[in-house]
């Protein structure tokens, strides 16, 4: 049976061409990038291309980047980092309900030391209102931190409007764009970011890599402490072949952009309306337009999203119950609950995301395939028998 894999945010697979720029990093050009001697600074040098490549991604200046262990590590010290870095200025941090659990956790984390946290609501569709953003600032407002784009329903968030007003607050603006980066354009100037996180695995480079981009002059407390690398802003041997593997997966986004999302979008398109159409008692979740291009997240009511999950399994198809961290929660989740939809219904959500190697073939055969697994269970509900 071939395997049909549309969880591409939870992860992605790594672009052949990724690995391949990689090989020789792992047993050739091996060297510590802090060693003076050659095999040192040639590996010094491909870190240095590669931090361009990331930079060239979101339009920052190559210096502008730290590279870390993943978007979670990128969450963590844009907001431990300016949190505390900035506490002789205010204590209060405003941020979403709907953010990842990398943001939420730091903050529930920093709520337990001494900080004030606003968790700003969100409309159906998974909106941040820049209105709430703005009467939420005090004069202890020292950082605000709202997602580019939603990881379980694909809401893009108006991050540019956020932007201005935390400029004219004169307040740090993080932004986490772990499922937006070399998916959607961005460039942090036009954004008014000082902060935005990123991740390799969720486009197409390897996992265990990630960067933090830093606005020159962002004031930022480090958590890694030990060597000198990434200019003293995070201690620990640079993960060459990661960090090589980001900036090619980097290169490859930023020149296939705009071509694979005109074609992920009609793909995703297709999907949703051919679920609209052949399955009753289904609703969109997330905003109908301002959505990623891959993204499709469904509430079919009367059935559980781990029977669905599990019966498209068997039929070979992968894709997720809610956010990959919540996969094996039985909990509903955060973010569905937080865009009013009642837990029964988030209970029977599903997304699909959808990404380079996906086809008309594939989108077809869930066409075929979920309306018959739905049938099946709902035939079997006592959620469909109590309505009844
Ligand atoms: N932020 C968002 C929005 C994500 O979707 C994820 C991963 O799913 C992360 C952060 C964490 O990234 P990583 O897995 O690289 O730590």
């Amino acid at each position: 049976m071939r395997r049909i894999y549309l969880d591409y945010a939870a992860t992605t697979p790594t672009h052949p061409e990724v690995v391949k720029a990689m090989l020789p990093y792992f047993t050739e050009v091996f060297g510590n990038p802090s060693s003076i001697y050659s095999c040192g600074q040639e590996a010094k040098g491909v870190l240095e291309e590669s931090r361009v490549k990331v930079a060239n991604l979101i339009g920052a200046q190559n210096e502008e980047i730290v590279f870390t262990s993943g978007g979670t590590e990128a969450d963590n010290l844009a907001i431990k980092g300016t949190a505390y870095a900035n506490e002789n200025k205010g204590n209060h941090i405003i941020t979403t309900s709907i953010e990842h659990h990398a943001v939420l956790e730091t903050c529930k984390f920093l709520e337990e030391r001494g900080f004030r946290i606003t968790y700003l609501p969100v409309d159906e569709y998974g909106l941040v209102s820049p209105d709430d953003v703005r009467k939420a600032i005090t004069d202890k407002t020292i950082l605000i931190s709202v997602m580019q784009a939603n990881n379980e329903v694909g809401t893009i968030e108006p991050i540019a409007e956020i932007g201005k007003i935390t400029r004219e607050a004169g307040i740090y603006f993080h932004t986490d764009a772990v499922q937006a980066a070399g998916h959607i354009p961005i460039n942090v100037d036009e954004l008014g970011v000082d902060l935005l996180s990123m991740s390799a695995h969720k486009l197409y480079g390897p996992k265990g890599v990630g960067a933090l981009y830093i606005r020159k002059g962002t004031k930022l407390l480090s958590f890694m402490h030990g060597g000198e690398q990434e200019r003293g802003r995070r201690a620990s041997t640079e993960n060459i072949p990661g960090i090589i593997g980001f900036g090619k997966a980097a290169e490859l986004a930023q020149q296939e952009m705009g071509e694979e999302a005109k074609r992920v979008t009609f793909l995703r398109d297709k999907l949703i309306n051919g679920l609209l159409e052949r399955i009753d008692h289904i609703q969109l979740n997330g905003h109908p337009q301002k959505r990623l291009p891959n993204n499709i997240n469904i509430s079919v009511t009367f059935v559980e999203g781990e029977s669905m999950c599990l019966n498209l399994d068997l039929a070979g198809i992968c894709i997720a119950t809610g956010s990959a961290c919540s996969s094996s929660s039985i909990e509903p989740s955060h973010v569905l609950l937080a865009l009013g939809i009642p837990p029964e219904r988030a209970h029977g959500s599903l997304r699909f995301s959808l990404g380079k190697w996906s086809t008309e073939e594939e989108i077809d055969r869930v066409l075929e395939v979920l309306p018959q697994v739905v049938a099946k269970l709902r035939a079997m509900s006592p959620l469909l028998k109590n309505h009844k």
